[in-house]
């Protein structure tokens, strides 16, 4: 396994809504950057183009494994909420 230079949460990367990217300043002046499909897909290494430098990203996987689909039990459950109110 590589050494990482840094582990960084996902909450201090920037995201970038067109590429779908998140970004992380890299000391050489670049970005470290990682994917929203390389999270989803249990990826955890953010690169840097520019240089060998890599950073451990720090996030809830279940966040953006489950994240887009919703399951049916939940649906099922907020229709009988939804009933109630
Ligand atoms: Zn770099």
């Amino acid at each position: 396994m590589s050494v990482f230079h840094d582990e960084v949460e996902i909450e201090d990367f920037e995201y970038d809504e067109e590429t779908e990217t998140y970004y992380f300043p890299c000391p050489c002046g670049d970005r470290f950057a990682i994917t929203k499909e390389d999270l989803e897909n249990g990826e955890e290494v953010a690169t840097c183009p520019s240089c060998s430098l890599i950073v451990r990203v720090v996030y809830d996987k279940e966040q953006f494994v489950c994240g887009e689909t919703v399951d049916a039990p939940m649906t099922s459950e907020a229709k009988l909420e939804v009933a109630q109110t």
